[in-house]
């Protein structure tokens, strides 16, 4: 059997080594079009439930990872100056070239055959082989080339965000929320060294016209955020790692395979991160389909099969994630309520969530929650 899988991101490279850690006989081969240590952005977090779930896949590389993680177990949620906790999950930061590094001696180890620098221009250079898995990104090419096979629809949200980063760790994983003269600003940011910290500043429509920032360039719109997240920064500047604010553009697809050709992580679908992390959303295709290859021996079996079992799981996660982006779509509206409120709603958002399960997750914010409105009562 051979397979070439396109793009080295975390669902490519895990996939490549479940594969050939299972079957050594086959050939796997990743082709990827940077070099081998680049990679764009700073670090990637994982919730504790998240790192169990790719656990699956094998728990000895997971484990190896979690050595290079920072670690904590509060999500701190900031608004009107005002910091509220919420206890209950942990969450873990890395930089996303360590786990990509990671997952290339995992690879090498195995013996998965890695070609970095080399650009795929058309899906006809991979013809030799048995199966094609498209791990190519949110921009993918292959299945761009297919979009009427694979039915792909792709939608542009409203929100413009950007990805820097910044020399300051902070305690937990943080959402910052700014209130300004001309609108409304909201900042993710975790450390994933004992020094870095990924932050993603985003905003809604309405600011982004009010604020001048269309008409800025990237340098100045990084300055315009710097200005609005100067007490969260502590005076540091941001970080642009060719940093640029855009719409997050939202793609599925009504059919997972092609012919030889099936689409996993981003290339499949990408997710909004305020639902959850797209490495493991990635991360857990790759192991949907590395099973559907244990279960199966005919290719389009083994597709059928990834695309019927992990489908379900995919769909309710765009559900929910469908909800978390009119939440942040909305959050002028939302930014009026005081701050214990403003959480309560922000966990509630998808629906996934509810009070009584927020309750036993997360006792002690719950109880200052109540206390908070015995007081405004
Ligand atoms: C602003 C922002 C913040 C994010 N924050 C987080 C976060 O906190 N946590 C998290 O888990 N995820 C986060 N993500 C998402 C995460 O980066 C992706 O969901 C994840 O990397 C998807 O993995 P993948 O392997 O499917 O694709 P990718 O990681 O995109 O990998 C695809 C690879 O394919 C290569 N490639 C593409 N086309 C070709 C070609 N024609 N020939 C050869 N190679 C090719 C690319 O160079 C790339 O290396 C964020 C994304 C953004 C934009």
């Amino acid at each position: 059997m051979k397979i070439a899988v396109l793009g080295a991101g975390p669902a490519g490279l895990y996939f490549s080594y479940l594969m050939k850690r299972t079957w050594p006989s086959y050939t796997v081969r990743v082709i990827e079009q940077n070099p081998k240590d680049a990679t764009f952005g700073f670090g990637v977090v994982l919730s504790g439930r998240a790192l169990g779930f790719i656990a699956e896949g094998d728990p000895a590389a997971i484990e190896r990872l979690t050595a290079s993680m920072q670690i904590w177990s509060v999500q701190h949620i900031e608004h009107r100056g005002e910091r509220v906790v919420i206890d209950g999950s942990t969450f873990s930061g890395i930089r996303r070239l360590a786990l990509l590094q990671e997952f290339q001696a995992l690879c090498l180890e195995a013996g998965v055959e890695l070609e970095f620098d080399r650009r795929v221009q058309d899906d006809a250079e991979l013809a030799a082989n048995d199966v094609v898995v498209a791990a190519d990104g949110a921009s993918s090419m292959i299945r761009d080339r297919h979009a009427d096979a694979f039915g792909t629809v792709a939608t542009d949200l409203l929100n413009h965000f950007a990805w820097y980063g910044v020399e300051k760790p902070y305690d937990a994983h943080t959402l910052t929320f700014k209130s300004t003269s001309h609108g409304v600003y909201c900042a993710h940011h975790y450390r994933y060294t004992p020094s870095m910290s990924t932050f993603v500043a985003e905003t809604d429509a309405r600011t982004w016209d009010a604020s001048g920032m269309e008409a800025m360039d990237e340098e100045a719109r990084r300055r315009h955020t710097e200005v609005i997240f100067a007490d969260t920064l502590g005076g540091r500047p941001l970080i642009s790692n060719k940093s640029a604010w855009k719409r997050w553009r939202l793609v599925k697809n009504e059919r997972w395979h092609h012919g030889n050709i099936v689409l996993i992580g981003d290339a499949l679908r990408t997710a909004h991160p305020s639902i959850g992390s797209g490495t493991r959303l990635a991360m857990e295709d790759s192991i949907a389909l590395w099973r559907a290859f244990s279960a199966e021996s005919d290719i389009t079996a083994v597709f059928d099969r990834y695309e019927r079992e992990r489908k379900p799981v995919r769909d309710r996660l765009n559900t929910a994630a469908e909800k978390s982006i009119a939440w942040y779509e909305a959050m002028a509206q939302k930014m009026k309520l005081a701050p214990y409120d403003f959480v309560h709603d922000y966990m509630l958002r998808t629906g996934v969530m509810t009070s009584e399960r927020l309750a036993r997750e997360s006792p002690d914010f719950m109880k200052r929650y109540a206390a908070k409105r015995g007081d405004a009562s």
